[in-house]
């Protein structure tokens, strides 16, 4: 990956325009970046002009095609949903997880079995109690994986943990996170090797994404805890007209329309909704909560799915055709809304060459 700047870059390209993810890979990779309440901040320029922290960030420039070479070791098939072996319906066979997970439960299963099966020595996610900010977590255990069931809707800046675990002892590390996340661990793996403020480059070796097509700001939770009044908020769904909060007493709904405004302004610029460069992908189904979409991308990707089928810890079935229209049609939106906006000079972060362009206006679904 070529870059020429430093954090000082960072900060006037990326922070001070709105466009930070906060996906945190940058928090820890030097003592000067931080981040409070999700938000991402340089505290004191270092003056590098070619640092680690700039050419990892999902909102500098990314080559699509450099990364699908990286990744993937070649060019794309398919323009929606980026390279893949299998899209399936999953969902874990364990009830403690079932009740636990947001949905089918198979993040949380794939990274309890990489723990369990001593493939990492630690996993980064996402927990703390919902309709709380989320906290960065690096767990050593099934038990503090399964504590970070469920879906936390706004930008935690989880991925500062991977710089954490590292620090912390771990040779091998997996992740879970959103697709600008799982971009920003790919960026880092192009890195050359090791430094001072590199430390994860080599380390992470399972990583499964999620399905995101925004995330809200963290302001969102004084909001929701101000509808719910004195009742906790057990669990929080985003349904296609509204967050669906689930409390003691029951369920409220918020309509999408009072929920917008938290939008982050750079989720408008995000051109991956599926985490096409994690080894796999999990999302909904829109359709059976029990369930998740599971894309199976990479060789890692299948090792980890064949494993937990074969011990039990999942289950799968095959994706139903007649849904496979919905998942490229959402998909497919929302590239063409970011490839309009990068005819208007925005979302600059996005080198593509024309084929991937093209792809993307011409192709519909693809059987597999
Ligand atoms: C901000 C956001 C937006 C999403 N939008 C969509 C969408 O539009 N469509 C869709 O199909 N799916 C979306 N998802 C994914 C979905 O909510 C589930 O995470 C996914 O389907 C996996 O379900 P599961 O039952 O396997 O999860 P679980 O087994 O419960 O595991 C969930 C995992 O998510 C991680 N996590 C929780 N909150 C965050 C966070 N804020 N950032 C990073 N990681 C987190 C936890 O570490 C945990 O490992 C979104 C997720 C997030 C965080
Ligand atoms: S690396 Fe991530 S947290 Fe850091 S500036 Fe870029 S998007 Fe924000
Ligand atoms: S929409 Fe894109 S940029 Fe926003 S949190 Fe999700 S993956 Fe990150």
């Amino acid at each position: 990956m070529k870059a020429r700047y430093g954090s000082i870059a960072l900060g006037q390209e990326v922070m001070d325009q709105g466009l930070c993810t906060g996906c945190g890979l940058c928090v820890g990779m030097c003592p000067y970046i931080k981040s409070i309440n999700e938000r991402v901040a340089v505290i004191h320029p270092c003056g590098k002009e070619d640092g680690n922290c700039y050419k990892i960030c999902p909102k500098t420039l990314t080559d699509w095609v450099e990364m699908d070479n990286q990744v993937f070791g070649g060019r794309r098939q398919d323009h929606i949903l980026g390279n893949y072996q299998k899209i399936l319906f999953a969902r874990t066979r364990q009830a403690h997880v079932h009740e636990k997970g947001q949905y089918g439960g198979v993040a949380t299963s794939l990274l309890s079995l990489a723990i369990e099966k001593g493939q990492v020595d630690a996993a980064v996610a996402t927990g703390g109690p919902a309709g709380e900010i989320p906290k960065p977590t690096v767990a050593h255990s099934r038990e503090e994986v399964l504590a970070c069931g469920g879906s936390h809707y706004s930008a935690s800046p989880s991925m500062g943990a991977v710089n954490q675990a590292v620090k912390e002892g771990a040779a091998r590390v997996a992740a879970t996170g959103r697709p600008c996340q799982v971009l920003a661990l790919r960026k880092m793996q192009a890195l050359d090797g090791d430094s001072s403020h590199n430390l994860a480059a080599n380390k992470v070796n399972f990583i499964v994404g999620l399905f995101c097509f925004w995330a809200l700001d963290s302001a969102i939770y004084s909001f929701l805890s101000k509808q719910v009044g004195v009742k906790g908020i057990l669990k929080v769904d985003i349904l296609v007209d509204g967050i669906e909060i689930t409390t003691s007493t029951g369920k409220i709904k918020i309509p999408v329309d009072k929920v917008r405004p938290y939008i982050r302004s750079t989720c408008q610029e995000c051109f991956d909704p599926t985490s096409e460069f994690a080894d796999v992908s999990v999302g909904s189904t829109e359709y059976d909560p029990g369930w998740n979409t599971l894309i199976v991308r990479t060789k890692k990707g299948e090792e980890m799915v064949d494993m937990a089928v074969n011990e039990g810890i999942i289950e799968t079935k095959a994706y139903p055709e007649e849904r496979l229209p919905m998942l490229y049609t959402a998909v497919r939106n929302k590239k063409l809304r970011v490839l309009q906006q990068k005819e208007q000079n925005t979302a600059r972060y996005l080198q593509l060459d024309d084929e991937y362009k093209q792809g993307i206006i011409d192709q519909g679904v693809r059987r597999v």
